[in-house]
């Protein structure tokens, strides 16, 4: 049985279903940072799709390209062919990584990026002699995929409370939500008492048990653009190498230059030992994902009778073309440029906002991966209260009003609002301005209808 209630009676209803009852308008068109519905109705794209869409709409370079690569071949098995896009691609990754991180094994998702790293991450440690390190540390709040593997290091009770007697959930950390805290520590001095909690955490469980620390540089949806006092950074790279813990990090929103640099974790010089890769990557053109690992890790594991992993279309030619040159415009545009440069401006117009509206507790994020959180208060910083559902309120008169925003009610320990905006990475400066205008009208709105 169908429950979805269409949204006007000339819609039949519908075969399909994901999360929700909730049901959208039909997408007809999409140009640059705007979306278009089969009424006409135009909306800006102020979160990328899911922060997917980082070259925007349309793409003239990406399509062409797509289409030459269709008319030579879409697919060839991995087992059976090498093709050049994605030899190309693999060695332009490589380019932009930390030095020695100079393997790529491509994957079709955000989720399936991170079950890659999982699974490299203990084949490594089996083929090492270190077959007794299993358990892979995470944080929480943290979102790193909806497969059962990354769904154990994810801490997002919602989505893990379902299956937690069919997977083996995985040791969590608080994220460092410094900003949060009533103390009377420096925000540097928060950061390593953040970081310290992992080496607490490795030291109960055992370190010798200990494969890996999972974490997002730039944090995505479940923290809000969460990023940690510079010192955290650093003392997570110590703690891991002190206990022989591989660090792995999820770039699957904060890659391919949405933070301003391609990395997320470059902006700290950061040195993990494994990468994760999606999103921005195929930027909506095709799925596309990666793992990106460093051959000191590889090899032992090719030399031990290969990697026991894989997926059928991983590599395949005609998603590598769409990823190539996706990498092609962002070199072109300088779109990591712009997104760091539109990125400053936009910060310092939510920031203005939340002068006005003072249930804006926070904002936060870097270059174009931005959040807003509410709060009753700033002084206590309590989140509003559950009832008054204002995360889902916010999208939804924003989505009235023609902007895409995206949002999530989850913060560190305690529950929170808090929305995202994350535009395409080419938004111009007059666009910025359309964006804020709209979200100024957003939140009166908002704080109208819940006497904020
Ligand atoms: N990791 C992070 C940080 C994400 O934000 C997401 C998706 O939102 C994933 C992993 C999972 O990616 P996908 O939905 O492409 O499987």
């Amino acid at each position: 049985m169908d429950n979805a209630k269409p949204a006007s009676s000339d819609r039949a209803p519908s075969h399909l279903f994901y999360q929700s009852r909730l049901r959208r308008p039909l997408v007809d068109r999409a140009e640059g940072i705007y979306l278009w519905d089969q009424n006409g109705k135009r909306y800006i794209d102020g979160s990328s799709g899911a922060m997917v869409v980082n070259i925007g709409h349309g793409n003239r370079h990406v399509i062409d390209t797509m289409k030459k690569q269709m008319d030579k071949v879409t697919f060839a098995y991995r087992l059976h062919f090498e093709n050049e896009p994605a030899e190309d691609l693999a060695g332009r990754i490589a380019g932009y990584m930390p030095e020695g991180m100079d393997k790529v094994f491509f994957v079709s998702g955000g989720s399936e990026a991170v079950e890659s790293c999982l699974k490299l991450a203990r084949q490594y440690a089996v083929a090492t002699g270190q077959a007794q390190r299993w358990k892979v540390i995470s944080r929480f709040p943290s979102y790193h995929g909806g497969t059962l593997g990354a769904l154990a290091v994810t801490g997002y009770a919602a989505l893990t409370d379902p299956f937690t007697a069919m997977m083996k959930e995985m040791p969590k950390i608080p994220a460092p939500t410094a900003y949060l805290d009533r103390d009377n520590f420096s925000i540097e001095e928060r950061g390593l008492r953040y970081a310290d909690k992992l080496e607490e955490a490795i030291l109960a469980e055992g370190p010798e048990s200990v494969l890996a620390f999972i974490m997002e540089p730039v944090g995505g949806a479940s923290t809000g653009a969460l990023v940690a006092p510079d010192s955290y950074y650093g003392r997570i790279r110590e703690i891991c190498d002190r206990h022989g813990v591989l660090l792995i990090h999820d770039e699957v929103m904060s890659g391919v230059g949405r933070t301003g640099k391609f990395l997320g974790g470059d902006h700290w010089n950061c040195r993990p030992d494994l990468i994760a890769l999606s999103k921005g990557f195929g930027s909506g053109y095709s799925p596309l994902g990666a793992m990106v690992a460093p051959s000191r890790m590889v090899q032992p594991v090719l030399d031990a009778g290969g990697f026991q992993h894989g997926y059928t279309y991983a590599g395949n030619p005609l998603a590598c073309a769409a990823g190539g040159a996706v990498l092609d415009e962002i070199e072109r545009l300088d779109l990591m440029g712009n997104a760091a440069a539109m990125g400053d401006l936009l910060k310092g117009e939510l920031v203005m906002l939340s002068k006005r509206f003072p249930f804006i507790g926070d904002v936060r994020g870097k270059g174009l991966l931005l959040a807003a959180e509410f709060v009753e208060n700033t002084v206590t910083m309590q989140p509003l209260a559950k009832e008054k559902n204002a995360f889902q309120r916010v999208i939804d008169i924003a989505y009235d009003k023609g902007l895409i925003i995206y949002s999530r009610r989850t913060r560190g320990g305690v529950e929170g609002d808090h929305f995202l905006v994350c535009p395409p990475m080419i938004v111009t400066r007059e666009q910025i301005g359309e964006i804020v205008a709209i979200l100024d009208d957003t939140l009166q709105d908002l704080a109208s209808e819940l006497n904020l």
